[in-house]
């Protein structure tokens, strides 16, 4: 079930002195199965562009398809197809508000429908796998925890609707190194464990080139580049550095493949910073 850009254009502002194109005729597919992390400075246009893959914002010319079907639609089909796409924002703790942690993790399975009983397993099981032990922080405020543990709430919220896809727009900023890997951690599992496609922005190269198996570098509305971490980190270090990223030092990425127990080729050892 892929997502599918097709000469994606987005206009912000138009016939205001304030137009922007943020997106400019962006084609692009992001299949099943993929860790996609998507890099470029602020203003490049990452916000834009994830905000389309689950039809919160529509092109202003042309078409975003989920699994076949226009997301702009405003058919039964494709609003299914919109709830498989969760979308985890920026500081998505801002987005809690609920009594209880329980209650703010069912809120989206309950607007969806699903029965009280159905709603109950899916928190538990939300909980669970962001790694919140239901009987000690069910009841609890959400706004007594730690930025980490409040991101995490905001994450299960997005897992309790089970989603194919997971969009997740910078979820470390502001958290300490803690927080960050805790998050990190747990998105990878989400990926491994119950395979779902995650697309991950980020304006940091070392996040991405640990986890993805793809990288997109976006700048100025477009694509840049596309294809894998360690062969666009290897290779296309001066366009990178163009396109804005802030590249870390070789070292520091062979730290991350060895963290990871992933080979480290040659070809990266003898790269000189
Ligand atoms: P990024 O996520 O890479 O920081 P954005 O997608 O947020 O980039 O922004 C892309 C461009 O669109 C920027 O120039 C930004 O100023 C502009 N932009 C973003 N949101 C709005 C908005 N709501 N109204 C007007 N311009 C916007």
């Amino acid at each position: 079930m892929p997502i599918k850009l097709e000469a994606v254009s987005y206009v912000y502002g138009e016939n205001t002195p304030y137009r922007k194109e943020a997106l400019k005729g962006i084609n692009l597919t992001i299949n099943e199965g993929d860790f996609v992390g998507i890099i470029g400075h602020t203003g490049s246009g990452k916000s834009t562009l994830v905000q389309h893959l689950n039809g919160l914002l529509h092109p202003s010319t042309g078409r975003v398809t989920i699994n076949g079907v226009d997301a702009a639609l405003k058919t039964e089909e494709a609003k299914l197809m919109r709830h498989k796409v969760g979308m985890v924002f920026q500081y998505p703790e801002h987005q809690l508000f609920e009594e209880t942690i329980a209650q703010d993790i069912a809120f989206g399975p309950k607007n969806l429908g699903f029965s009280d009983t159905e709603v109950a397993q899916r928190v538990r099981e939300a909980m669970d796998f962001v790694g919140l032990d239901y009987e000690m922080y069910a009841e609890r405020s959400p706004f007594q925890l730690s930025g980490g543990q409040m991101r995490r709430v905001a994450i299960a919220g997005v897992v309790a609707l089970n989603p194919d896809y997971l969009i997740l727009d910078e979820p470390s900023a502001g958290l300490d190194p803690f927080g960050r890997e805790e998050i990190f951690q747990k998105i990878m599992e989400l990926h491994e464990k119950k395979g779902i496609t995650v697309v991950l922005v980020s304006h940091n190269m070392e996040d991405i080139s640990r986890m993805a198996n793809r990288l997109i570098v976006i700048d100025d509305g477009q694509i840049q580049l596309d294809g894998k971490p360690l062969d666009i980190f290897m290779n296309q270090r001066e366009k990178l550095q163009a396109a804005g990223v802030d590249v870390p030092p070789v070292s520091k990425l062979i730290e991350y493949l060895r963290q990871r127990g992933l080979p480290v080729s040659q070809e990266v050892i003898s790269v000189d910073d």
